[in-house]
């Protein structure tokens, strides 16, 4: 691929290349160099110019944050941030975990981890005989930095260059104290992302990108609430769009409009568009969906390096 030189972010994101500025990538676990970590994690990788202007865009937007109990945290300050990499600096994001099993016993099955009135496993405890507790900060607070982060990413304006195409482009939303379905995320698809999608089958499961959600899912909830496999979906749809779906009420992310004149896209001239989400309602399925999208980040990533 030809090396593009400087090309400034948001020129006609959706029309043409545009070298990547970042991209969000996801590991089952991570054991490289000297970060090892047993949680599934978003790497973020950023480009290097980009990084002074980013943070302080971000410091800006996390003052202007109207989410008190967050104020005060710094984005990311637990977070190992991992060397150098080449053009792009690298954050390694752990998923959190929202379930944990008390000492207490369950009121419901009294401690046997069975509903003997259906003769079945106890959905309050999910079959553990214990109370389950839910802690939900960390996972609100990953989100909410994810917004100011992503957000910032988003806009930043700076040029880049590089051959590598962007691919997608995230804006999550903070749903907290809103009602069901604001955790909302969406964004852009580029040119790139939208052929490489284009030369996959239609309508058929993505394992890699499948496998991704329910890893993610099965980690942020602990041992319980473990879903049935079928919840989960990932998908590419003609002409260059996709469809991720997760476990929830129609809970999924899929393109807001794609070209009705496909025309263009027959002669390889491929065009992006905006994705959006239905019923996202909690950071389970935002994180769980982006895990989704950003393991299809890493297999568009691979079928060009192995071209
Ligand atoms: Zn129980």
């Amino acid at each position: 691929m030809k090396k593009v030189d400087e090309f400034y972010i948001f020129d006609a994101i959706h029309e043409r290349f545009v070298p990547a500025w970042y991209e969000l990538s996801f590991r089952k676990k991570l054991t490289e160099g000297d970060i090892r970590c047993d949680a599934p994690v978003f790497v973020l990788r950023i480009y290097r110019k980009i990084i002074d202007t980013l943070f302080k865009k971000t410091a800006e937007l996390a003052r202007l944050d109207v989410w008190m109990p967050l104020r005060s945290t710094f984005l990311f300050e637990r977070v190992p941030r991992r060397k150098d990499e080449g053009m792009f600096h690298e954050i390694v994001i752990p998923l959190p975990q929202v379930v944990f099993e008390t000492n207490n016993s369950c009121l419901t099955c009294g401690g046997g981890g069975k509903d003997t009135d259906i003769g079945a496993m106890c959905r309050m405890c999910d079959g553990t005989g214990h109370v389950l507790e839910y802690r939900w900060d960390d996972a609100r607070i990953l989100c909410h930095r994810l917004e100011i982060l992503l957000s910032a990413l988003r806009h930043i304006d700076c040029c880049v260059s590089g051959t590598a195409p962007q691919l997608f482009t995230v804006k999550i939303f903070f749903g907290q104290g809103r009602p069901l379905g604001s955790w909302m995320l969406g964004g852009d698809v580029t040119p790139a992302f939208a052929g490489w999608l284009s030369s996959l089958p239609v309508r058929e499961n993505i394992k890699e990108a499948t496998t991704a959600m329910i890893v993610a899912y099965n980690y942020i909830v602990g041992a319980h609430m473990k879903e049935d496999d079928s919840g989960f979906r990932t998908w590419a749809e003609k002409n260059g769009g996709f469809y991720i779906q997760c476990p929830g009420n129609a809970c999924n992310i899929y393109p807001s409009r794609v070209r009705a004149d496909f025309q263009s896209l027959a002669a390889g001239n491929y065009e992006g568009y905006e994705w959006e989400c239905h019923n996202v309602d909690s950071p389970l399925q935002q994180l769980t969906l982006l895990a989704g999208l950003a393991a299809l980040h890493d297999l568009a990533r691979k079928a060009a390096h192995d071209d």
